[in-house]
């Protein structure tokens, strides 16, 4: 009988998988490289003898579907591409549990469910070849920036257009692929927690919350260039003076507003040991999933930017690299992921994803959507040690098809007639 979920299944494939696509170095499935074109042909045999029309969208994302009773569709998703040397389970995990759930669901429902099924692989997830995470999902989400897309190449000065063009990808024409998601209902997204939140509350699974807001900008002190044994220390305009004091500032201000605020890179000049200091560029990335938490967090970094230049008689300027709003997933979708944590025997939590994912493009283009965690053991991804428990692995397998039942439910309640 196959009418059971089999959790088992997934881990297994999940090391058949690894078996061929990573070296001694961890994953190496790489968008648009022959590895990664061969891990899709495998994950297409997978499919040999269920009711599934599948294609390759105009964008490179890879569609299975089963059509059910309403074209209303439930849509799953995942990635199989990683970055090189980068876990065994980050994206590849959403994608076999949700082909877990569909043969599931084929089987209860005699290859009719309520509502039209759908899994989708989307095409480089990770960005890590050309530096731009989320091509598939934000050229089906419309948000993919085409003439940025056009200047981007790779190390060895290849193209992202040439290497599309060799997977057979024409990138003008990427974004061709948005009417994939007009029939779409709801989407769900299972994840690997990069972080390690889950693990240490011991808690297996986590009902994600939205994707943070980001604000990145480089920050520089302008102070004066000074003779280090001739300058005394009360005549000095020191830039890393007040740049250090940023340091500490930062902690206080992710504590007061519960958000998380990174000062990733320091540079001096004129950077000498007999210098005082005459120019300091600091970055800052601050993340929140509230946008008006993010917006005071960017405004009391301004003000005690600004407080410290006075006190250290030099000055300052701001320069916005990045920012981006936080995406909130689906009220309703939340509580049905909770409970279907629940289902499983583990006690439901809430957190916020730190990183971007798929989900939240798919989010940005209107469509009800809702990720699950599941504990990462060393809180560690984009690396070999990346790993989760078979246990937690199996009952994240379970948790996810209970969401997806739940939402067929949801989405032919919700919505019992469309044209
Ligand atoms: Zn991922």
């Amino acid at each position: 009988m196959d009418t059971i979920l089999d959790p088992k299944r997934t881990v297994a494939e999940l090391k058949e998988l690894r078996g061929f696509s990573a070296d001694e170095n961890g994953a190496q499935r790489v968008a648009f490289t022959p590895l990664w074109v061969e891990v899709r042909k495998w994950l297409q045999g997978k499919l040999v003898g269920l009711p599934v029309e599948t294609h390759t969208d105009a964008a490179g994302n890879f569609w299975v579907t089963l059509p059910g009773e309403s074209d209303r569709a439930l849509l799953i998703g995942g990635h199989m591409d990683s970055v090189p040397n980068g876990g065994w389970l980050d994206g590849c995990l959403n994608v076999l549990a949700g082909l877990e759930v569909l043969r599931r669901i084929n089987a209860q429902y005699q290859g009719k469910p309520p509502v039209t099924l759908r899994l989708v692989d989307w095409a480089d997830e990770e960005g890590a070849r050309f530096g731009k995470s989320l091509f598939g999902s934000s050229a089906c989400s419309g948000n993919l920036d085409l003439d940025e897309a056009r200047g981007l190449k790779d190390r060895e000065g290849i193209s992202l257009l040439d290497a599309l063009k060799a997977v057979g990808i024409d990138l003008d024409r990427a974004k061709d692929c948005g009417h994939e998601l007009e029939s779409a209902a709801a989407y769900l997204e299972l994840h690997i927690e990069q972080g390690p939140v889950l693990l240490d509350l011991d808690l297996p699974l986590g009902t994600v919350l939205g994707t943070y807001g980001v604000e990145r900008h480089a920050i520089t002190f302008h102070g004066q260039a000074a003779h280090s044994g001739s300058t005394p220390m009360n005549r000095r305009k020191d830039a890393f003076l007040a740049a250090g004091k940023m340091s500490q500032e930062i902690y206080r201000i992710a504590d007061r507003h519960g958000g998380v605020c990174t000062i990733g890179s320091c540079a001096t000049r004129p950077g000498i040991v007999t210098s005082v200091v005459e120019e300091c560029r600091i970055t800052l990335d601050q993340r929140h999933l509230d946008a008006d938490a993010l917006a005071r967090m960017l405004a009391e970094a301004r003000e005690s930017s600004e407080e410290f230049a006075r006190e250290g008689n030099v000055t300052v300027s701001w320069d916005r690299i990045w920012h981006i709003q936080p995406i909130l997933f689906d009220r309703d979708l939340i509580g049905l992921c909770d409970e279907a944590v629940a289902k499983t025997g583990a006690k439901p939590h809430r957190l916020p994803s730190g990183p971007l994912h798929d989900a939240a493009e798919v989010a940005r283009a209107g469509v009800p959507t809702i990720m699950m965690f599941v504990q990462s053991l060393h809180g560690i991804s984009h690396n070999k040690i990346e790993d989760t428990r078979e246990k937690h692995l199996e009952q994240c397998v379970a948790a996810l098809d209970h969401l997806a039942e739940k939402t067929m439910h949801w989405i032919a309640t919700k919505q019992p007639r469309s044209g």
